[in-house]
This record gives structure tokens, sequence and C-alpha cells, in this order.
């Protein structure tokens, strides 16, 4: 299971084995755990491969623990595999929206069409169901007891056999008075038979020129779902996916990279039977999940405020060749940052010239400065945007509101504005001088 995978990074970030031994040992659980979920032995291999590259080619931030960089690569990898950067977008893009969703019979078609019907209408939209799947007769009972449920209209004709009419029918009912139309076709046919199930959904396509195609998949095929994903995509370029029953086996993560391999998107994965069981696909949010919500976060965290980081030391260049003015905005960008890449003390061992921003370069002063920090960000928090991009504007009665609304004292305020302004001056100064700058980060003046 994919989920064991959560317990093999806090062995390895945590446990005490050599970095190059721990590599070796994660690798081998990741592979086996994605081999045990059924996700393509090629696939496995390849993802191991690019990360043991990685690992050579590519050289460690310097705010990352050699051990949490490499988790970091394993999760871009892994995210890749699912899909990467891929966030399926699913807000409809006309009105009313047409969604036309297809799979073989036993997928979970009837009750995804609720699911989504019921997604929309929490986001406040008018949604309408139609049943079109005139094979099974119990269809159209079960997606009229579904609507109840959500209190969603179903259109449906119990004794006509054509889909296609039911299909015209119930959009001509709702387009009028539904932003979304949800329209459930016919899932006659089994695996094995997809390309009858994509004949059908040309026709039906182009009676009613969905605005969306949705294949709804069942996860426990796995692997299987390549063929028919990649198949569907060709025939449907503007079709997704949806995975569904991503709780009740151990081969999800067999069947999302299957459909992610052929380059279709996942819009959603159905988590349970229930109505409100499911959820937009997201792979980033997938693999942080698989491999430990909290572990990543601190791990990304950490990337994402170097990155910041060096943004805002852009900005501190420009502000010195006179380009740019410093705000307080800068400043406050510049202490979330440093925030994000952990306690003050970890973060100035790895970042040479950090003074540059901050009052105590001094390292015994670091207990102050963490304090200090923590009361800039609130009051930089209770500033207004106006404020931020022009301190100047910040007199006594502003300072005052400032002070109360981070519940600090107006003399912590002072002493922000006070910094802030020696800080514009040195600047200034730099710009002529700029040897006395470096001195001055250096602890020398
Ligand atoms: P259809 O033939 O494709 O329309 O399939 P149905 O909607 O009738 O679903 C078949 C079965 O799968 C039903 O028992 C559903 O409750 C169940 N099902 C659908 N989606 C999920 C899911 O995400 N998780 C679980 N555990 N069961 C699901």
């Amino acid at each position: 299971m994919l989920e064991n995978l959560r317990d093999a990074v806090r062995k390895f970030l945590t446990g005490s084995t050599p970095y190059e031994k721990a590599v070796d040992e994660f690798i081998k659980d990741l592979q086996k755990a994605l081999i045990s979920a059924d996700v393509n032995v090629k696939l496995v291999f390849s993802l191991t491969s690019r990360i043991k590259e990685r690992l050579i080619k590519e050289k460690p931030p310097s705010i990352l623990e050699r051990k949490e960089w490499f988790i970091s690569i394993v999760y871009d990898e892994l995210s890749k595999l699912f899909g990467g950067d891929k966030e399926p977008s699913v807000n409809p893009t006309k009105n009313p929206y047409i969604i036309m969703l297809v799979g073989v019979q036993g997928s979970g078609k009837t009750t995804t069409a609720a699911k989504i019907a019921y997604f929309y209408k929490k986001k406040g939209y008018k949604v309408g169901l139609v049943a079109a799947d005139t094979y099974r007769p119990a269809a159209l009972d079960q997606l009229v007891q579904l609507g109840q449920q959500i209190n969603v209209p179903v259109y449906g004709e119990r004794d006509n056999k054509n889909a296609v009419e039911i299909a015209k029918n119930g959009i001509s009912k709702f387009k009028d008075n539904m932003d979304i139309i949800i329209v459930d076709t016919a899932g006659r046919h089994g695996y094995g038979e997809e390309n009858k199930l994509l004949e059908e959904m040309k026709e039906i396509y182009e009676a009613i020129k969905p605005d969306d195609v949705i294949l709804v998949i069942d996860t426990s095929i796995g692997q299987k779902a390549y063929d028919l994903a990649s198949r569907f995509h060709q025939a449907s370029p503007i079709g997704s996916i949806i995975i569904t029953k991503m709780d009740g086996t151990a081969k999800g993560g067999g069947a999302l990279s299957a459909v992610a391999a052929t380059g279709a998107t996942i819009k959603f994965i159905g988590t349970g039977e229930k109505v409100d069981e499911l959820e937009v696909f997201n792979p980033k949010r997938y693999v942080s999940r698989i491999l430990g919500m909290g572990d990543i976060e601190t791990i990304l965290d950490k990337i994402k405020g170097m990155e910041e980081y060096e943004k805002v030391q852009k900005k501190m260049e420009d502000v010195m060749t006179g380009k740019s003015k410093l705000t307080l905005k800068d400043v406050y960008d510049q202490l979330i940052a440093l925030r994000k890449m952990g306690p003050l003390s970890k973060v100035l061992q790895h970042i040479p010239g950090l003074g540059v921003m901050l009052p105590m370069p001094d390292e015994t002063q670091l207990k102050i400065g963490e304090e200090k920090m923590k009361k800039w960000i609130s009051a930089l928090n209770s500033m207004t945007y106006k404020e931020l991009e022009n301190p100047n504007i910040i007199d006594k009665s502003r300072m005052r509101r400032i002070a109360e609304g981070s519940g600090l004292e107006i003399e912590d305020v002072k002493e922000l504005l006070e910094w802030y302004n020696n800080m514009n001056k040195l600047l200034k100064m730099v710009k002529r001088k700029r040897g006395d700058f470096e001195k001055f980060f250096k602890g020398k003046i």
C-alpha cells in the first residue's frame, strides 16, 4: 500500500542510518510500495533512476539537510508520476455547462453523477441531472433517489430506450434554468469493450455537444486503466477522467499513474460510497498525503521560504542601485520568508549575509531577534496595504491603531518604523559608498 510510505519517510528522516544506506533502503521501500500498488514496473524503475540521477547532478539547497533534500526530490518525482503540476480546472466556463459522463457498467458512474451534482450545488450552482443510462433499468430509480437525497432535479424517461433522445430532451428541459447539466449515459459495456463504449460516446457527443466529457474508471482495474484512458484521451481530447473507489483498494497508485501517463487529466477521485466522497484531484496534494503531510510541508516551506527570500534579495539589490524603493511590504515578505525557513539560529547558519534585513547580525542576540521578528510580523499584519507601500503616512494615531490591532505596545511599532527609516538612510548611503555598506553588514560599523 502506498500509505506505508509515510512510515518509510519518517524512518528515513529520523533514523540514525547513515545517509547513503538510508537512501538505498528508502528507494527499496518506495519501489516495493509502488509495485504493490500496481504501478507499472517500467514507470517505477524510470522514477528511481530519475531520482538517482538528480541526486548526482543537483546540489542541495543550503537551507535543507541532505535527508530533507532527498525527500523533496522523491516528492517532486512522485508528483510527476501522478500528473505533476496539473491542477484540474473544475469551474464551469459557460452557462449552462453540460457535463457528459461515460464509463463501463459498475464503474460508479451513476453514483459519481450525483456526487458531481452535489459538489457544484454546494458551490452555489443550480444543477440538473439527466438519466440517459437506458441499459440498466434500475439506473433511473437510483439517480432519482440520489437526486432526492441531495435535492437536485433528475430528468428521465422510463419507457424510452433511446439514450440520445433522452439526453437531448433533458438538456432542453434544463437549459434555461440550470447552470450545470450532468448527463449520465449508458454504461452497458464491460472492460475490453472500449471501442463500443467510445462509439456510443461519439454518438451522444454529436447530439448534445457537451462542454466536458468525463470518463469514470474504477480504481480496481489498476494498470489496465492505461489502455482505456489513452483511447478515450485520443477520441476526446477535451475529456477528463474520474477515478472511483480510491478508498477500497490497494491499487490506487496503479490506476492513477497509468492514467497520468496517457496525458489525460484526472479531475476528481471518488473516495467512498457517500455522495460527498469526491475530491478534486491534485497530484501534489495526493503525494504529500502518501508521504506524510507534516514532514513534507515542513520541507516544502523551507524551500519556498528560500525562494521567496531570494526574490526579496533581488529587490534589495534594486534598492541599492536606486532602481527601486524599500517598502515595509519588502520587510514583511522577508520576515515571512525567514519564518518559513525555520528557527533563526538554523537559518543564520545557512544563509550568508542574512544580517541585511535584521537589526541583529550578532548571534548572541538571536533570541531577541526571534521575538522581534514575531512582533514585527504581527505589527505588519495589522497595517493596511497603503501603509505597507508607503510607511511615511503612519502617524501617531495610525501607530496606536496598529499597536492595538496586533496586541503590541506603541513602542514596538515605533521601533519597527525607526529601524525601517534607518535602513532606508543606510541604503541611500550605500548608493554613494558601497564599501561602507559591506563593512556595516560585517558588523564593523
Ligand atoms: P454504474 O454502473 O457505473 O452506474 O455504477 P454505480 O454508480 O451503480 O456504482 C457501483 C457501485 O460502486 C455502487 O455500490 C456504489 O456505491 C459504488 N461506488 C461508487 N463510487 C464509489 C467510491 O468512490 N467508493 C466506493 N467505496 N464505492 C463506490
